[in-house]
This record gives C-alpha cells, structure tokens and sequence, in this order.
C-alpha cells in the first residue's frame, strides 16, 4: 500500500496526536497497541474508545482508518523488572534513568510493528518518542531511531520509514500540534479520553486529563497543558 501508517497507538496523549497527524497525512492509516503487563494496562482500553471519537469526529479520517491491532508482548515484563510492570515505587536510580525505564521496550515495539507493517504492506511506522520533553529514556533519541530504522530495513531488505512527528517538540507545543490538526474538538477529546498516568489512575478529571497528578507522566502532561494555555 503506498502512502500508508502505522500508528503506534498506546491510548496516551503523544500516540492520539501521532494518529491525528497520520490520519491528516496519510490515505490508509492503521494502529497497533502492545500489551505488556503494564501496570496502567488502563490505557488499553482506553484504545476503542478513543478510536471511536476520532472516527466519529471526522467521517475523512473514519474512512481512512483500518485495521486496529494489539499485540501480546508479556515477555517483556518477565525480562525485566521496572516500576512501569510492578508494583513499587517510583524512583530515580543511580544511572540516572528513573526505574519506570523499560529496557528494550521502544526497539522491541518498533521492530514487532515493522514486522507486523512488513506483512500489511505499509511503508510508514508513526511514533510518539520525543526527546525535547522527556523522561531521558535512550530509546526514544532520534539517533537510537534513525539507526533502528536502518537495521530493520537492513535485516528485512525493506524501505520502512520511522516517523516520529514528536521528536523536536515540548509537551505545550504538542497540545499545540494537535489544536492545529484537529481543533479545540480534539485538544478536549485528548484531555478527557487519552490516558498518560504510570499508575494507570483514572480517577478525577484535572484541568490537562485523569491520572494521579503525581507520578512523572502526570506531572509532564500537567505542565505542557499549562503552559499550552498560558499561550492561548
Ligand atoms: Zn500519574
């Protein structure tokens, strides 16, 4: 298929604006979310539910989405011990990565979804990694990407193309991407619908979404949304 995505589509802030932006951009746009174990396992089903309210906001973009996949990768919650797949604390360790660091996690995604585009015949993948405001987790560099593109098109004689349509913005000038994509209509519908806390706490609605308000993914979200306001 020429001109077609998928969409690395966890339920989150970052991969709903990612899949907005494929569907603005692309003609055939599929999502793929990864079930691990993870403690905010939340956001999964959050995933329908939000790909209800884009299809219902704009019958371009219900034409152009297909295929929604999940696929099972608990492996990685038995190879690694984190605060993202069990129950303790979060904290900052002496590597300087906080232990909500998944090793492994976004080059096992990425690969598993240019497998999974290899057999649906789609040339792009779209994710959310950023490091402009972000957790310093190595593998959502843009350099760790570039060259994770290259070994699997490398390893699969492919032309896959990563796109990360976050990478150079801060979480504000996120919000602010996708007022520009889809209107106020999708900035609420992201606020209400997607999901972002670490601890998978829904709970009560803030002003920037549901979570704990505490955790760093909270506290990420809660101060982009701020400060997208404070430019309005
Ligand atoms: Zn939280």
């Amino acid at each position: 298929m020429n001109n077609s995505a998928l969409v690395l589509f966890s339920g989150g802030q970052d991969s709903t604006t990612c899949l907005a932006w494929a569907l603005n951009r692309y003609d055939h746009v599929e999502t793929l979310g990864f079930d691990y174990g993870q403690r905010h396992a939340i956001e999964l089903t959050m995933r329908p539910q939000l790909l209800d309210s884009l299809r219902a906001m704009r019958p371009d973009w219900k034409s152009k989405l297909g295929q929604d996949h999940v696929l099972d990768l608990s492996l990685l919650a038995a190879i690694s011990d984190t605060a993202l797949t069990s129950e303790v604390a979060i904290t900052m360790q002496e590597n300087g990565l906080p232990n909500t660091f998944v090793p492994g996690r976004n080059l096992l995604f990425l690969t598993s979804a240019a497998a999974l585009a290899f057999r649906r015949g789609i040339s792009d993948l779209v994710g959310g990694m950023c490091e402009t405001d972000y957790s310093g987790y190595p593998d959502c560099r843009d350099e760790t990407l570039k060259s994770l593109q290259q070994a699997i098109n490398l390893g699969m004689a492919s032309k896959l193309t990563i796109q990360t349509p976050l990478m150079w913005l801060n979480k504000a000038q996120s919000w602010q991407l996708a007022a520009t994509l889809g209107g106020e209509e999708l900035v609420e519908l992201i606020r209400t619908e997607s999901h972002t806390c670490y601890l998978g706490e829904r709970g009560v609605l803030h002003a920037w979404g549901h979570g704990c308000g505490a955790c760093p993914a909270c506290e990420l979200r809660a101060r982009g949304y701020a400060e997208y306001l404070a430019t309005q």
